[in-house]
């Protein structure tokens, strides 16, 4: 097919650069390994007639004005605010790590700011400099915390303890001095109506635009003609044929997704129940049917195992790959023509709505027709 602009990957990247050049008139054909579009955030209705995410739970949060008036245009969104428990000792607690968190698993009656922190005080060891992750999580909320919350739950995530991790990894956990148990503190908690899909379904719309699925970019690319330019959302290395990782591969965490079909109303009390113990293998149970409150007979649950293996999903950002993964970026400056977009491209963990962000804001720098781009 003739088009002017040719897209890797039908993920929020690719979808969000499709839609932009259709609306200054150029024919954008996007390819799409997969047999859906989506990307990461695809969803669809399964058997027991429950919306689910194949890849996932996603929770749309963000406070970029640009980004919430951006992906409004294209769905109604209804508001959402997540909310994680975590089974731990065989109670349920809420987290991030709140006041009530710490009440319920020592029996306490922490009521205020002051007794939270007072608390943490008397609790965490201090490290002026943590060294590691493990470090850096004591040095937030002490040894109890630490064993019961994060050293096992680490390692089934990383397949590393923390000790294991730089203290960068850990130093961002959050610790609430209140009674907020919300998962996210954003602006903008929200979630699609209808689902991810749907609203995938409206940025590709456009007549310009073409999508040709269970097509690999690499399995077709000798016979592509010419195009003005070209954008890629798959994994950096994978571009440049694992060139720099004959020896030292660019890791990625994987996830392998087991849904089960429970024949009762509910299954979990939450959308989302994390365990942290080593009691069991997998990181957390979903139950998708919470989420927007839908109604069905039997249920749905997904458990969550964390691997090596299989799909790249979470780029791992330890220094040994930063390295690697900057060897491919200073190649990919040799390909003037081709713009590497998104998380996997950019070796990066992004958010929804930074993948959005990062679009636009390639979008905005790569568009040459700047007189065009006033008019959308
Ligand atoms: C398990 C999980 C949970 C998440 N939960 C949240 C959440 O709750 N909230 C949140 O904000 N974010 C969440 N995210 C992040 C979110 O999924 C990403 O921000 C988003 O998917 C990034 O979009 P993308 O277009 O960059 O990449 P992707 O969604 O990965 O899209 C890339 C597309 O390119 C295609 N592709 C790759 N190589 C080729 C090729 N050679 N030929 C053709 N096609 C190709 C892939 O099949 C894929 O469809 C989560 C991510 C994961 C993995």
């Amino acid at each position: 097919m003739d088009a002017d602009i040719l897209i890797i990957g039908a993920g929020i990247s690719g979808s969000v650069l499709a839609e932009r050049y259709a609306n200054l008139d150029k024919k954008v054909l996007i390819l799409e390994k997969r047999n859906h579009i989506g990307g990461n955030c695809y969803d669809f209705i399964d058997e027991n007639g429950i919306l689910i995410s194949k890849y996932g739970a996603h929770l749309f949060h963000t406070n970029d004005e640009e980004v919430w008036d951006y992906v409004n245009r294209f769905a109604i969104w209804y508001p959402w605010e997540h909310k994680v428990i975590a089974k731990v000792d065989g109670q349920l607690v809420p987290i991030p790590i709140n006041i009530a968190t710490v009440n319920k698993l020592f029996n306490l009656s922490i009521s205020n700011e002051e007794e939270m922190k007072q608390w943490l005080e008397d609790n965490r060891i201090n490290y002026e400099n943590p060294k590691n992750g493990e470090e850096a999580v004591l040095n937030k909320v002490g040894k109890i915390l630490y064993e019961k919350m994060f050293k096992h739950y680490t390692k089934k995530q990383w397949n590393k303890y923390p000790e294991e991790l730089a203290a960068s990894v850990l130093n961002r956990i959050p610790v609430r001095h209140d009674f907020d148990d919300r998962y996210f503190s954003d602006k903008y908690q929200a979630l699609p109506v209808g689902g991810y899909t749907k609203l995938f379904e409206n940025l590709l719309k456009h007549p310009n635009i073409t999508v040709h699925l269970n097509t690999d970019y690499f399995d077709v690319k000798d016979s592509l003609g010419n195009f003005e330019k070209i954008f890629y959302s798959g994994p950096i290395d994978r571009f440049f044929d694992f060139k720099y990782s004959a020896s030292e591969k660019l890791e990625y965490r994987s996830i392998n997704f087991v849904p089960e079909t429970i024949d009762k109303e509910f299954y979990q009390e939450n959308s989302v129940v994390n365990y942290p113990g080593q009691e069991v293998d997998f990181t957390r149970i979903v139950e998708y049917k919470h989420f927007g409150n839908q109604k069905s007979k039997k249920t749905t649950i997904v458990k969550e195992y964390t691997t090596d293996e299989g799909e790249p999903y979470y780029p791992v950002l330890n220094d040994r790959n930063l390295k690697i993964y900057e060897r491919y970026k200073q190649e990919s400056v040799n390909h003037p023509n081709i713009h590497f977009v998104g998380r996997l491209a950019n070796y990066k963990y992004f958010n929804m709505d930074e993948a959005f962000k990062n679009a636009l804001a390639v979008f905005k720098s790569v568009a040459t027709y700047q007189s065009e781009l006033a008019k959308i």
